[in-house]
């Protein structure tokens, strides 16, 4: 499913796109139809279109509202990939902030490509990816201005669905429309086919891009980076800390005043990076304040 607005729902069918509401079971039903899902099509003798089922759930992207301990609430389904953006500069390289989308991303189980954007204002911006690759992290160095690495970052996203996401103005549009120049005219056939006045409030949307992918984006997706966590999502979502947690004195670590810890020891010889780990002991003072605010 594409995008809905109200009670119709967009689907993309082969180049074609179908617009199509929810049938009486499905309306009934305790599952909502998200964005990204694989939905079952049925044409009625009148022609409409309506959806009957939808297929299983290869991810589900879902949100914790910030200073909640508990309930999420589902997004889209169906991402392989967050893209996480950032910029060499202007606006600066804000590594608490790549940390905290990426941090989502990771909580939800998606995979994770970092993206360094600007490449042309300051060609020393490598040194911002050297943490996420030690991480374990692919890192792409771009620009959409001289058009540097947009082939690689393109032949990541085939045959995916990806989200973008990362701080305002790093140029997260500009790339997608680098990549998808035929992105206006798609647009634009789509709502010379529905009847004009329909395309009111979209809540979410995901659009082709490149050779057989996909992004979603919608105004919900492009703050994810002000989703809350909780603790456990938090420790998960710094893969390279686990290299050494097992070998802290205390099994349950969490490696911030325990004596005999191995975290604090790596990041004291710079095995670790010191401004990854600070944002991993950020996340978890944001994520006790919210289960515990009365301290
Ligand atoms: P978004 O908020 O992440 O979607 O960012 P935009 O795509 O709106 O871009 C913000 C600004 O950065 C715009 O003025 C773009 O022209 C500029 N910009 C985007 N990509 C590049 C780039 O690779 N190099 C330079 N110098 N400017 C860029
Ligand atoms: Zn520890």
């Amino acid at each position: 499913m594409l995008s809905r607005a109200g009670g119709r729902y967009r689907v993309g069918c082969g180049e074609e796109v179908v617009e199509a509401s929810l049938r009486g079971r499905m309306k009934r039903g305790r599952v909502r139809v998200l964005v990204g899902d694989e939905v079952t099509l049925v044409y009625q003798e009148d022609g409409a279109a309506t959806i009957e089922d939808i297929g299983p759930r290869r991810s589900l992207l879902r949100r914790r509202s910030p200073g909640r301990s508990h309930g999420t609430r589902p997004v889209a389904a169906n991402i392989d990939q967050v893209v996480v953006v950032g910029a060499a500069r202007d606006p600066e390289w804000n590594p608490f902030l790549m940390d905290r989308f990426m941090a989502v991303a990771e909580a939800n189980g998606l995979p994770i490509v970092v993206v360094v954007n600007k490449i042309d204002l300051d060609p020393g911006g490598e040194r911002h990816a050297a943490p996420y690759r030690d991480a374990g992290y692919l890192v792409l160095l771009v620009s959409v201005n001289v058009s540097t690495g947009l082939d690689d970052l393109a032949a990541q996203l085939t045959g995916k669905v990806s989200l973008f996401t990362g701080p305002t103005g790093v140029g997260k549009s500009s790339l997608l429309n680098a990549l998808s120049p035929g992105l206006q005219l798609r647009t634009a056939e789509v709502s010379k086919r529905s009847r004009a006045g329909r395309h009111t409030t979209v809540s979410a949307e995901m659009y082709p891009i490149g050779r057989d992918g996909y992004v979603v984006d919608t105004p919900g997706l492009r703050d994810i980076g002000l989703w809350g966590l909780d603790a456990h999502e938090v420790a998960a979502a710094f893969p390279e800390l686990a290299r050494y947690a097992g070998q802290c004195r205390f099994d349950n670590c969490r490696h911030l005043e325990e004596p005999g810890c191995a975290v604090v020891h790596a990041v004291e010889r710079d095995d670790l990076s010191e401004t990854r780990f600070m944002s991993y002991r950020r996340l978890l003072e944001e994520a006790d304040r919210a289960t515990r605010p009365w301290e």
